[in-house]
């Protein structure tokens, strides 16, 4: 009673979020985080709004890993109330620079997945191939073509960079997985580049070691396949290599223990009807998509994530439930029961 009528007051202003998080209680949601840097990014979070929502969901919700959550499911046969789950995707340095000290703080536990080729460093993620080739350039001097793409000479203001990171990204996941790399390397060619061995500061992994030291701080360690393709792209023997190979280098390099998984770019798109079968057969507990509607978390192996990071709007309006609510008052559902072998 205290407690909640002290929520009331502090969520006072916030009209149907009060609502929606009562309404959800039993509905665990997961939140998607990606970067994280102290200047100002669109889409990253800061570790002073990160902060904010460490502590907010500390006070107003109870923080599992997404494996807690998992265990916890599996030992009480129903979810906790209120529950929130933190995800990080792909295991970038920053997170632990800016988010583990604060989520260390806050006692908040996590869980991070890792693209195990990326720790191990033996390639970049791939969108940030294209970052790299537009942080190069400053003009497109004429033009060209590659497959079904054509790139027209431009001066490379925020709004064509932009316009040209999205297309190309959407190029490069509509492509066969191979493809997709014999893309990336002609665009660099064509725009006379070559990439750098090592992978840039900017889009830097954590390694082995930091990992472990993650682990014994309460973040969980789950995995995101070996090189990150989209799954959806694949035959199911390179869908199992990735998923079974990634499996093995957690354990490898930090242990054996229970982990969930998450799709790589995890649209409806990313997706084959085998998919959470061969997640399951590979151990996992549990896996996340990176959309959110109407479904929540019903499907243990297409759990759907709401996306988090600057924008503290968002940030309530997933953490509430608000969100997910609006999905089933408008029963939205992206993925359909087909896709899921679970
Ligand atoms: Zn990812």
């Amino acid at each position: 009673m205290g407690l909640f009528s002290k929520s009331i007051r502090k969520l006072g202003p916030m009209g149907g979020y009060r609502f929606a998080r009562q309404i959800c209680r039993n509905q665990p949601r997961i939140l998607m985080y990606h970067r994280f840097s102290d200047l100002p990014v669109k889409g990253w979070a800061s570790p002073e709004f990160f902060e904010q929502q460490v502590r907010y969901i500390r006070e107003h919700y109870n923080p599992y890993s997404l494996v807690g959550l998992m265990k916890y499911l599996r030992e009480h046969g129903r979810m906790p109330s209120h529950a929130v789950v933190i995800t990080v995707d792909d295991g970038y340095r920053d997170f632990y620079e800016h988010a583990f000290p604060i989520l260390q703080r806050h006692g908040v536990p996590a869980t991070l997945f890792v693209t195990t080729g990326f720790i191990e460093r033996r390639l970049w993620l791939w969108p940030d191939k294209i970052t790299w080739i537009l942080d190069q350039i400053t003009h497109i001097d004429r033009e060209f073509t590659i497959g079904s793409l054509t790139v027209k000479v431009g001066a490379l203001d925020g709004g064509l960079r932009n316009q040209l990171w999205k297309q190309w990204i959407a190029h490069a996941l509509s492509l066969p997985d191979e493809d997709k790399h014999e893309f990336i390397t002609a665009l660099a060619s064509e725009l006379g580049l070559s990439f750098p061995n090592e992978i840039p500061k900017a889009f830097a992994p954590l390694n082995w070691v930091e990992l472990k030291e993650l682990q014994a701080g309460g973040i969980e360690i789950g995995g995101h396949t070996v090189t990150h393709p989209s799954l959806g792209r694949v035959t199911e023997a390179r869908a199992r290599d990735e998923i079974f190979g990634c499996r093995d280098a957690l354990n490898q390099h930090v242990g054996q223990r229970e982990r969930t998984f998450c799709y790589p770019n995890g649209q409806p798109s990313d997706f084959q009807h085998f998919l959470p079968e061969l997640v399951r057969e590979a151990g996992f507990l549990g896996a996340v998509t990176a959309f959110p509607d109407s479904q929540g978390i019903n499907d243990p192996y297409l759990m759907r994530r709401h996306a988090s990071g600057d924008n503290m709007f968002q940030f309530h309006k997933a953490v509430s439930g608000f969100e997910l609510l609006g999905h089933r008052v408008k029963g939205d559902r992206r993925l359909e029961p087909g896709s899921s072998a679970a």
